[in-house]
């Protein structure tokens, strides 16, 4: 097997499992092949993450800022150098080209780690004066936090989660999804070399049963959950029963909206980087692309001819542009919102076929609103075109979505391009540009898309508690 780890699970600074817990094969979604073998981790599994987790906490939490923030910013450094390998087992464990995860993946996680090494030590607390009394608030870390990951960037969402947690002074359990185990354990490994005290961080195994079972624990003090919604109202039901903390990144169904003046060039580039990079399994894709009447067809038939120059192909190949689905589920799923929208009436462009694992980049035209490809997440290579006459009516209809994770508008005009952002109803939006998303900005949902936010400073918000401390100067008096 191409990946084997030397365990399953990551528990206080060492591999572990239980040899006789089930077992659970990890493909190549390239070519089917087992890649290592996953065992699921069993309740005394849990217990001792836990343990090693709060007994971590209080060393970690107790060390100067500064101290925790050097930690990270040398496993920053350590993802860097193991850039390569890193991102040719997050190819294996996902099926994504490699051209991809080599500057996406474990790069975006070393950003993470170093931006929240870097301000660990600017986490302060306020001085209010009262007259001669006056408080003074403490950002005190949560305890022990469970983050809980999707398939489509493993490691980069273990590092949006672990950098601003451990950052703040809290420890982690992660558990990976089950479809994609390995890279989190590498982030593991490389924490405890950065310095890390064992049981700071760490990784146990298994899908839904595994994460229900930390969130319910009572030592788990908040969950952060990357996910669908169907899972994230189970996880915020859970949390919920505990008044623990969360953080949720849900599912989306953005708008990419092409206003008449656009630089169509680049708003073709757009929308494809909007729908089909990671064969369009990214949660804040804009695949429905409202394009203005007049210059509709001319995008259309740009889109189109581009389309047909992506390479499908082994993800290792450096050639290769769109690898195959995660999984034959997903997959399938795919091909059944393919297949509604052929039958609710949408033309199909370009795409709509399937070999083996990949489904080819698909664009569909004279999508409605009500249509099932236009409401629900798909969740793969799927865009939809709609066509717009007036501003006020694409906003209306961008905004007519239970999702709200992230929009996108491309226009010469600069007040128009900020009079519709200010409307939008989205945690990210982008002009000019799409799905960019550096650690420097913040980044989460409206609506169903979630709660919370990652990355930038505001994901501390989500990782501390303030502590207010009123100090006397003088005599306390009472009525009797
Ligand atoms: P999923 O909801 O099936 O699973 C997500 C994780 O939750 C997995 O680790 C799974 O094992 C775990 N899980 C399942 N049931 C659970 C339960 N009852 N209690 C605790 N944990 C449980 O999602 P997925 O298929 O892995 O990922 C795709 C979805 O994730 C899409 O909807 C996508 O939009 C979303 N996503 C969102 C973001 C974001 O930042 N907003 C990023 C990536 C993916």
């Amino acid at each position: 097997m191409r990946a084997q780890p030397p365990a399953s699970h990551f528990i206080d600074g060492t591999y572990r499992h239980d040899d006789t817990a089930p077992a659970r094969p990890d493909l190549y979604p390239y070519d089917g092949s087992v890649i290592a073998e996953i065992r699921e981790a069993t309740e005394a599994e849990i217990d001792a993450a836990f343990e090693a987790a709060v007994a971590a906490q209080k060393i970690w939490g107790a060390m100067a800022p500064v101290e925790r923030g050097r930690v990270l910013r040398r496993a920053a450094d350590l993802l860097r150098e193991r850039n390569a390998a890193l991102s040719e087992l997050e190819t294996l464990d996902t099926g994504k080209p490699i051209q991809e995860t080599l500057v996406a993946d474990a790069a975006s996680g070393a950003d993470a780690l170093e931006f929240f090494g870097g301000i660990a030590a600017t986490l302060n607390g306020e001085m209010i004066p009262l007259g001669e009394d006056w408080v003074y608030t403490r950002r005190e870390p949560l305890g022990v936090c469970v983050g809980i990951g999707a398939w489509n960037y493993p490691i980069q969402i273990a590092c949006w989660k672990a950098a601003p947690a451990l950052a703040a002074g809290n420890a982690m359990i992660f558990k990976p999804s089950e479809e994609t185990p390995l890279s989190a354990l590498k982030l593991a490994e490389i924490l405890i070399e950065a310095g890390a005290p064992p049981g700071v961080f760490n990784v146990v195994q298994g899908a839904g049963r595994v994460g229900a079972a930390l969130v319910s624990d009572p030592r788990c003090a908040k969950v952060s959950l990357t996910g669908s919604v169907p899972t994230g109202r189970k996880v915020y039901a859970a949390a919920a029963e505990g008044i623990r903390h969360v953080t949720m990144e849900l599912g989306g169904k953005s708008p990419l909206i092409v206003f008449e003046d656009a630089d169509i060039e680049n708003a073709v580039s757009a929308a494809i980087n909007a729908n089909f990079y990671s064969s369009g399994q990214i949660c804040s894709n804009g695949t429905r692309v409202y394009v203005h009447k007049s210059i509709h067809d001319a995008f259309a038939e740009r889109l189109v001819a581009r389309v047909a120059n992506a390479r499908l192909g082994d993800p290792l190949d450096p050639e290769t542009t769109i690898g195959p689905m995660v999984s034959e589920t997903q997959r399938d799923k795919v091909l059944a919102m393919i297949e509604k929208g052929k039958s609710e009436g949408a033309a199909l462009l370009c795409g709509g076929t399937s070999e083996g694992p990949f489904v080819a980049p698909t664009v569909f035209a004279g999508v409605t609103d009500g249509m099932s490809i236009a409401r629900d997440e798909i969740f793969g290579p799927v865009l939809s075109l709609f066509s717009f006459e007036d501003e006020d009516e694409v906003v209306n209809r961008a905004n007519n979505t239970d999702f709200g994770l992230a929009a996108g508008l491309f226009t010469r005009d600069l007040t128009r391009a900020h009079r519709v952002v200010a409307r939008l109803q989205a945690g990210t939006c982008w002009i000019n540009t799409y799905n960019l998303t550096p650690v420097e900005s913040p980044f989460g949902g409206n609506k169903l898309s979630g709660v919370g936010r990652e990355n930038a400073r505001a994901a501390l918000d989500h990782y501390t508690q303030t502590k207010s401390v009123y100090v006397c100067m003088g005599d306390t008096e009472a009525p009797f």
